[in-house]
């Protein structure tokens, strides 16, 4: 039994796929002899249809046809002339290695797929990937980690690692992974965080799991405790199962609010929000009731590939979730690269605090052309739908007033170019410093609307790495610095008249939800599944109740009292 802190998601029960290497960093290299190096990409791509081969075969006899389908477009990506056959031209035209033309063909492919939306199209990225990785590991000699006894396609795979990054997650073929464990990292690393928007039970910062466990072991978690156990007993098995069951019971009696709005006692509306990375992410948002998406996590376009995404394929994952939300609010954060979010071709500097460094509004104010696409591609989408925009890391009045000016520029240029969009286009702001939080009275004179991002107004307010597990007891939402922040946030931008949401983990947390309302807050986005358990918060607690609780909280000083003042109810 081993603990770390679980992203609440529930629990899992699935096979052991341990990854002990870091997946390896394709560069580019020049090759002398590009017909050689065309030779070895035939005998890579030899080995893996070789090796889908066996899994179709199997597939077909222990599962069925449809399920083997899978195993067919796979192979068909191996002679695709699209896909398969632009990686031989990269090689002959630019004479570079194998693995570098297959990363690039392929991340080309997906941002294509991705870019145009859909469950489908998502599921296509993910075989896409999955080829490309096989081809790779046939390339570099990397044998296919337990792939003898199909694990994947009992959908039962789970995954443990010392440390993600939110690149390698997305490479995996996610539909098959039930379960994540990971060495190092906490709940709000965003391996976590994408874990949670795809109901993926996680349990982070689990020291010494590694040495304990081999690929196919069978794995327990349960993410709201933040336990993991090895090899279970019949008996720890059957309490586990029991609790999935009952998960699914509590998922159903839930299932009535997901088409209600949110209305408080007092008849105040709530927005309960969407936090999404990908445009797919869109339909998950609709399904558990979303009033709108309260943070586009825009960044995710950026990452795991070779080149920035053009104006092109940005418009069209903007316009496509503008769209399908139907006219409800859609809250594009600018990019947030940076931190935990590595790109490599911005060819960022390493830097010692990374969180503390060049990273989301600062590396847009830096490189404004690359800042200057993204809002063409924004405002593009505004024309199809309640499109607003939304600054991360403000810590001074300046990058307002300064991205705002950017902000006009673009518009200016678009109207010259007789291209749609909306005027009255939205600007808020992320209040995720406590340089912003002293500073909202004077913010929220500049901005059209604030979100509390507590994931980093935590870290930078208690001076705890979010990333670093061996401080992760020090981390907690329920800290009264932080709480009384968002209290003051709240103040400040109500004296203003504008609205006010949060969008870190604490909108989704159950304990701090009745708390957030009493203090005011217009709106929650959180992970998509939070969605319904947070609308039956609103609707069945009282607005009194919620503000007396809020003052009485506001009144504590430490993590401990907040606690328990919290537990009794939550
Ligand atoms: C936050 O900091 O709370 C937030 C929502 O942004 P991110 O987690 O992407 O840094
Ligand atoms: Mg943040």
């Amino acid at each position: 039994m081993y603990k770390g802190a679980g992203n609440s998601i529930g629990i899992a029960i699935g096979n052991a796929l341990v990854i002990r290497e870091q997946a390896q960093e394709i560069v580019r290299k020049q090759v002398d002899d590009c017909a050689m190096e065309a030779q070895r990409l035939d005998a890579a791509v030899q080995k893996a249809k070789e090796q889908i081969e066996v899994l179709l075969e199997k597939a077909n006899e222990e599962l069925g046809e449809d399920q083997a389908l899978i195993f067919e477009t796979h192979l068909a990506y191996l002679e695709d002339p699209g896909y398969i056959g632009k990686v031989y031209g990269m090689i002959e035209e630019e004479c570079v290695n194998a693995e570098w033309a297959l990363e690039v063909v392929t991340e080309q492919l997906a941002a294509i797929f991705r870019a145009s939306g859909g469950d489908v199209i998502a599921e296509r990225v993910d075989d896409i990937r999955d080829v490309a990785r096989r081809i790779t590991n046939a390339l570099l000699n990397i044998e296919e980690p337990g792939e003898g006894n199909v694990p994947g396609l009992e959908a039962s795979i789970v995954l443990v690692a010392d440390h993600l990054l939110p690149s390698e997650l997305m490479r995996m073929d996610l539909k098959r992974i039930v379960g994540i464990v990971t060495q190092s990292g906490g709940t709000t690393t965003h391996v976590a965080i994408i874990a949670k928007s795809r109901n993926i039970p996680a349990v982070m910062g689990v020291a010494g799991v590694l040495a304990n466990v081999k690929t196919d072991d069978v794995v327990a978690l349960d993410a709201k405790k933040g336990v993991v156990e090895i090899s279970p007993d019949e008996r720890a098995l059957a309490g586990y199962r029991e609790a999935i069951a009952k998960n699914k019971k509590t998922a159903e009696l839930l299932r009535p609010y997901i088409g209600m709005d949110a209305v408080l006692s007092n008849q105040k509306r709530i927005l309960v929000e969407a936090n999404i990375a990908y445009p797919e992410d869109a339909a998950i948002a609709l399904q558990n009731g979303a009033d709108g998406v309260g943070l586009f996590r825009s960044e995710f376009l950026y990452l795991e590939r070779a080149t920035e995404p053009g104006e092109e394929e940005q418009f069209a994952a903007y316009q496509s979730v503008a769209k399908r939300m139907q006219g409800r609010p859609v809250i594009i954060r600018t990019m947030d690269i940076g931190g935990d979010k590595p790109a490599p071709y911005l060819n960022l500097p390493k830097e010692n605090n990374p969180f503390l460094g060049y990273r989301a509004i600062r590396i847009c104010l830096d490189r404004e052309e690359l800042f200057r696409n993204q809002l063409r591609a924004i405002l593009r989408a505004s024309a199809f739908g309640k499109v607003l925009i939304m600054l991360p890391m403000i810590s001074a009045l300046e990058e307002l007033i300064k991205a705002k000016a950017v902000i006009g520029k673009v518009k200016e240029q678009l109207r010259q170019e007789n291209i749609a969009f909306d005027p009255g286009i939205e600007v808020g702001i992320m209040i995720e410093t406590p340089a912003a939080v002293m500073l909202s009275d004077a913010l929220a004179a500049e901005a059209d609307f604030f979100s509390i991002g507590t994931n980093d107004l935590i870290q930078y307010t208690t001076a705890v790495d979010r990333m670093n597990e061996r401080v992760a007891h020090l981390y907690s939402p329920y800290h009264p610095a932080v709480l009384r922040q968002i209290a003051l946030t709240v103040k400040n931008a109500h004296a203003r008249g504008i609205p006010v949401g949060v969008c870190g983990e604490a909108a989704g947390d159950a304990k701090l939800v009745p708390v957030l309302l009493g203090l005011g807050v217009d709106a929650l986005s959180m992970n998509p599944h939070g969605i319904p358990a947070v609308k039956k918060t609103v609707c069945t607690g009282s607005a009194e109740a919620f503000e007396e609780l809020a003052g009485q909280v506001l009144k504590m000083t430490t993590i401990e009292q907040i606690k328990k003042k919290l537990g009794e109810i939550g």
